[in-house]
């Protein structure tokens, strides 16, 4: 039997101190639901009321509607990333078109990316299907450049997928073009793609859980897993009793799979930081531009991601706290290290014109980061026990195609030939200390890299070693 070793906690972490916008405006009861109290067997157990484990449980009850579903939810469906994320809905993979191609071949490449765009569309479908109210929206994706120097970087991605067949998914623009459609500073071109848009994560994620209670699912909140066992008697321990499992236990934890030994190199969390402004004024939008509504992104080292929220608010993302010795997931040093400062000065450097404006909502999260950024789906049918994780910065379709798949392999269905994350565990990480320095340098690199570039000085000499470092 596997212990689950130092976890992020088990008292119950209000929706109110993780601060995040999309839980406090999912418009469902946060109340937990009740946690297991007593021993139980089911067909399939499920560690994480996430996407992941929720997408687990529907795909599953889409190949088998019989089959009886428990899932188990430290805190509440949501508590993690798929509560906190950016709500893009991207049709981007972890890795880039590029890097897919040089690692798996064009075939494999083109496969993963169209598999990415389909599950785009299904989620709207399944949303608009069960009656979940999710915002949404299919506006696409926005790369803007914002030096010359990133041009080259614009028309490399779009070359990538020009060589895949899919020039027709994406549209280079002009400085023109770009301005017009994003009045931001320092705006050179940009890289439209058709496919992908935003969504409302918490209006997913709770109604994603009522629509599998509605189909027979048993989701215990306010539960922790604190053993699994696998082999003639897959079950999860938890705090309030055993589940036992006939067919499948199934770990869907993402970030916090780091606290199980077996998990501890396969993949790390880092943070990642989010600021939300109030409703902005029609003045204010006019301003800003930006009318598609697009998932809107620059290309940086240290990562920003920008949504239009349904009412009308910019959601700025960027980097987190620096990684912390050994997984430490401390939902403190989170908030405390969280660097909202840096967000709301660049938010600003992006629209000067709105000094002053309000910031209603800031939180952090962790994210699951694979050594190589593949996420990884197994499942091995003698031990009866899979997971699925890894999905870096895109978990919000990511983790639905990981979901089918470990759905499929466990109801018998031909696994996917062009799914190279169907594989038994992810590379290891570094050990520590070496993990956390390699970490820490590769983080403060990036920032010297983009603080030099919107500074317009040359790159730190190390550039092209973080880089090499950094970049799967
Ligand atoms: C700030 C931020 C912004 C992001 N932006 C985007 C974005 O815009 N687009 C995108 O595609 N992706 C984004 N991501 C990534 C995406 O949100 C995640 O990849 C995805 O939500 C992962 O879902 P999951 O279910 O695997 O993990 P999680 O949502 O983290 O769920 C795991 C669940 O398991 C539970 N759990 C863990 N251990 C136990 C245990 N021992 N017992 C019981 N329960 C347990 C946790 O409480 C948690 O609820 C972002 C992530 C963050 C943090």
């Amino acid at each position: 039997m596997a212990p689950i070793g130092e976890t992020a906690g088990t008292d119950p972490v209000s929706p109110d101190a993780i601060g995040s916008y999309w839980l406090a405006s999912c418009d469902d009861d946060l109340t937990p639901r009740p946690a297991l109290t007593s021993d139980e067997t089911v067909d399939v157990a499920i560690l994480g009321g996430g996407f992941s484990g929720l997408w687990t449980a529907w795909f599953l009850l889409q190949a088998d509607p019989a089959l009886s579903i428990a899932i188990v939810e430290r805190q509440i469906c949501g508590f993690g990333a798929s509560g906190r994320n950016g709500g893009w809905c991207s049709p981007r993979f972890p890795i880039n078109p590029a890097a897919l191609t040089r690692r798996f071949g064009a075939r494999t490449a083109r496969a993963m990316l169209f598999a990415q765009q389909a599950m785009v569309d299904e989620v709207g479908r399944i949303c608009a299907q069960e009656g979940i109210d999710a915002h949404f929206n299919p506006v696409g994706v926005l790369t803007l450049a914002r030096s010359a120097s990133q041009i080259p970087s614009l028309r490399q991605s779009y070359d990538a997928y020009a060589r895949l067949g899919m020039a027709d998914a994406c549209e280079l623009l002009d400085a023109g073009q770009a301005r017009e459609a994003v009045h931001a500073t320092e705006v050179q071109g940009a890289l439209r793609l058709r496919v992908g848009g935003t969504i409302h994560p918490g209006r997913l994620v709770r109604g994603l859980a009522r629509a599998l209670e509605r189909r027979g699912v048993r989701i215990y909140e306010g539960t922790e897993v604190l053993q699994t066992s696998a082999g003639m008697q897959p079950a999860l321990v938890t705090t309030g009793g055993t589940l036992c499992a006939r067919r499948a236990v199934l770990l869907a934890g993402e970030a916090f799979l780091t606290s199980l030994p077996d998990y501890r190199r396969q993949l790390i969390p880092m943070a990642s930081t989010i600021m939300l402004t109030a409703p902005l004024t029609a003045d204010r939008w006019d301003q800003v531009g930006w009318a598609g509504g697009e998932c809107l992104s620059s290309y940086v080292h240290t990562t920003n991601y920008l949504t239009r929220t349904a009412d009308g608010r910019i959601l700025f993302g960027s980097r987190g706290a620096p990684y912390r010795y050994a997984s430490d997931m401390s939902e403190t040093a989170l908030r405390e290290n969280a660097n909202f400062g840096w967000i709301r000065d660049r938010l600003l450097e992006w629209w000067p014109s709105l000094e002053g404006v309000e910031f209603t909502h800031q939180w952090a999260g962790y994210l699951g980061v694979p050594r190589d950024w593949l996420p990884t789906v197994h499942f091995d049918s003698n031990r009866r026990i899979g997971h699925a994780y890894g999905y870096t910065g895109h978990g919000v379709i990511t983790s639905a195609i990981s979901a089918r798949a470990l759905a499929g392999l466990v109801t018998g269905a031909a696994p996917d030939p062009h799914a190279p994350y169907l594989r038994r565990q992810a590379p290891s990480w570094e050990v520590e200390p070496l993990r956390w320095a390699g970490i820490r340098y590769v983080q403060n690199a990036f920032l010297r890299m983009d603080l030099a570039e919107t500074a317009g000085k040359t790159p730190p000499l190390d550039a092209p070693l973080a880089t090499f470092l950094g970049e799967p």
